[in-house]
């Protein structure tokens, strides 16, 4: 819980309504808009905020600072009372309205920032492992179709040589020239694999994308083609900033 108080009042010289925290000070509205019944020292607020990124509040007090002076809430003159967001502060007998959401909304940017939520990436490390043994079946799939084109064209060869063989029978020769061909051709047909793999390569990387993301529910951000390992060192997230922690979700 993050709480600040404020002294509100009539700013000298320009009349505009001034509100004093301890350490900092700030004017609401035109100039002559706060009327003489507005003391200096007219009242104070003392709001809570919660401790979150939504820095709700939580809870408002007014009091009175004065017994010469006059406020209201919601048309009743109170001393001090616990207020709700939308309640109607009037001050003085010429009843100024308090601008009571500016007024919060002025404090609250004077809060810290709230501390980063903190996030566990244990899940991803198993999704870098996945694509990663993903990444190098399909590397050796290359591989392995790669030395498939290389038997296809020794066998084609082949094929070829025993065209020119001497003195063996026709139907043989004719036997080994088909098969030659045939095996070529099956190759040739599974050579059309070579694109597969820059496919397959391609949605592993998309899926990787979609799935190598900030843990943050309101970040996803992907967080780069960086090992686990790498990424587990780092301790904030670069988009969101928040915390990254290693153990259980
Ligand atoms: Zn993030």
């Amino acid at each position: 819980m993050a709480n600040i108080q404020a002294t509100i009042g009539r700013e000298e010289g320009l009349h505009r309504l001034k509100v004093s925290t301890g350490t900092k000070e700030f004017v609401i509205g035109a100039p002559q808009s706060v009327p003489n019944s507005v003391s200096r020292s007219h009242c104070s607020l003392s709001v809570d905020f919660s401790d979150d990124a939504s820095r709700s509040v939580t809870m408002i007090r007014i009091n009175n600072l004065n017994i010469q002076n006059v406020t209201y809430v919601d048309g009743q003159e109170i001393d001090s009372r616990q207020i709700g967001e939308h309640a109607v502060v009037k001050l003085g007998i010429e009843r100024y309205t308090l601008n009571l959401k500016q007024l919060i909304n002025s404090m609250k940017l004077l809060l810290p920032a709230p501390p980063p939520q903190e996030y566990s990436i244990a899940y991803l490390s198993k999704v870098w492992q996945e694509y990663d043994e993903a990444k190098l079946k399909i590397s050796e799939d290359s591989v392995r179709s790669a030395n498939k084109q290389r038997l296809q064209g020794l066998l084609s060869m082949f094929g070829v040589g025993a065209g020119f063989i001497p003195g063996i029978d026709e139907t043989v020769r004719l036997g080994i020239i088909v098969a030659a061909i045939l095996i070529g051709l099956y190759f040739f047909v599974k050579g059309a694999s070579g694109t597969t793999i820059q496919k397959k390569m391609h949605d592993l990387d998309e899926e990787f994308r979609k799935r190598y993301v900030c843990p943050n529910p309101d970040c996803r951000h992907f967080v780069g083609m960086i090992p686990y390992d790498v990424l587990s060192q780092n301790k904030n997230c670069p988009y969101c900033k928040c915390r990254y922690k290693e153990g259980k979700m």
